[in-house]
């Protein structure tokens, strides 16, 4: 296999950015000739490879094990290795999400390659393939050539690639097993992160309501909690927001926040800087309400809405409600 996606579980089915990473697989297999698989592990990824097995590559590995019941930096970072070992990808490739910030640097040292991190774009010269990665927060973009020994160790930023252009298929499922014991697991994790008080990644979420500065005060958040949770959506802000504590940190969408893709972003009071329009512009439909028709939001939007937010907001989630 030249190609091993490894996929994340979220509760069950592939992380968003997994069946993305499927996609970023297909589309270099294509391009370059090779052949690509994907891996599930965990406890018992039956379901997970199952649903892998959906979509068209050539194969999906099952790693079981009872050590990787729980996430922990020492077991993946064990288990992937193995795998790649006995696998031998030329390209490994992984989402950017929290849990492969924390564990593909131990793989990387452990086979003393490199880890391609957070690429957003990848492209083909013949054979050479070259990954686009943003730097400074998005002011500069580089391209970067992997060169000397394979494997290289790759994660594509969320949205980087659609999870709606994963082709479906009918991958055979083969089952791969590793030696682990307790003694190689040093490193013990707390519960799973959360990017919302809702229990929803927002890297997965499907709708977005996002807050910008026009909130005008933290009193008035309340107002957009209303109106996601009448329309069943996330919660997310820009950076003002977030500095000025009126959403945690982790609300953040843009350069230094979250890379969000949801089939409907709704933007209230966002001008539509470029260190936020980084992390949403993936969005299926934008949504902008801004009192400023000349707001920059209004160049990406599919639909705009020129008016006071304080005002529209509520009359919204009235609507919705009496729905
Ligand atoms: C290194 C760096 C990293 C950064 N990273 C991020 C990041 O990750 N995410 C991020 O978001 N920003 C980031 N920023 C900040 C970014 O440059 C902008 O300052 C920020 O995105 C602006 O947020 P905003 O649109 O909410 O506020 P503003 O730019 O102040 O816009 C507020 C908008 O609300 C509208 N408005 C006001 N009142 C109302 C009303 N009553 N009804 C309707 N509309 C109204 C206004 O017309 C205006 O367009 C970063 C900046 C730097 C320098």
């Amino acid at each position: 296999m030249d190609i091993l996606v490894v996929l994340e579980d979220n509760n069950g089915t592939i992380h968003r950015m997994g069946i993305e990473s499927i996609a970023a697989a297909q589309h270099m297999a294509d391009s370059l000739g090779l052949s690509a698989g994907a891996m599930a592990m965990g406890k018992n990824v039956d379901s997970l490879a199952t649903e892998a097995s959906g979509y068209s590559v050539d194969e999906v590995l099952s790693v079981n094990h009872e050590l990787l019941n729980d996430y922990s930096s020492d077991g993946y970072a064990e288990a992937v290795k193995q795998v790649i070992n006995k696998e031998n990808p030329t390209y490994v490739l992984f989402g950017h999400s929290y849990q492969v910030r924390d564990y593909v640097p131990k793989i990387s040292a452990k086979l003393m390659r490199p880890f391609l991190a957070d690429s957003i774009a990848i492209d083909f010269d013949g054979k050479d393939v070259s990954l686009t990665k943003q730097m400074f927060n998005a002011k500069l973009f580089s391209d970067i050539t992997p060169s000397g020994d394979a494997p290289f160790l790759i994660s594509f930023q969320s949205a980087s690639f659609l999870s709606d252009n994963a082709t479906t298929g009918t991958a055979k499922k083969r089952e791969v097993v590793i030696n682990l014991d307790s003694s190689m697991i040093k490193t013990e994790s707390e519960a799973p992160f959360k990017e919302s008080s809702g229990g929803v990644d927002l890297t997965a979420a499907e709708l977005i309501v996002s807050v910008g500065r026009g909130i005008g005060k933290e009193e008035n958040i309340s107002m957009a909690q209303d109106l996601a949770a009448a329309l069943g959506a996330e919660i997310s802000s820009s950076r003002p927001v977030v500095d000025s504590g009126w959403l945690s940190p982790s609300h953040q969408v843009g350069s230094s926040g979250q890379a969000v893709s949801p089939k409907m972003y709704l933007a209230l009071g966002i001008s539509g800087a470029i260190q936020h329009v980084v992390g949403m512009k993936a969005s299926k439909n934008i949504v902008a309400i801004n009192k400023d028709p000349e707001a920059p939001i209004f160049e990406i939007a599919d639909y705009g809405v020129v008016g006071d937010l304080l005002e529209i907001v509520p009359k919204l989630t009235e609507a919705i409600q009496s729905k």
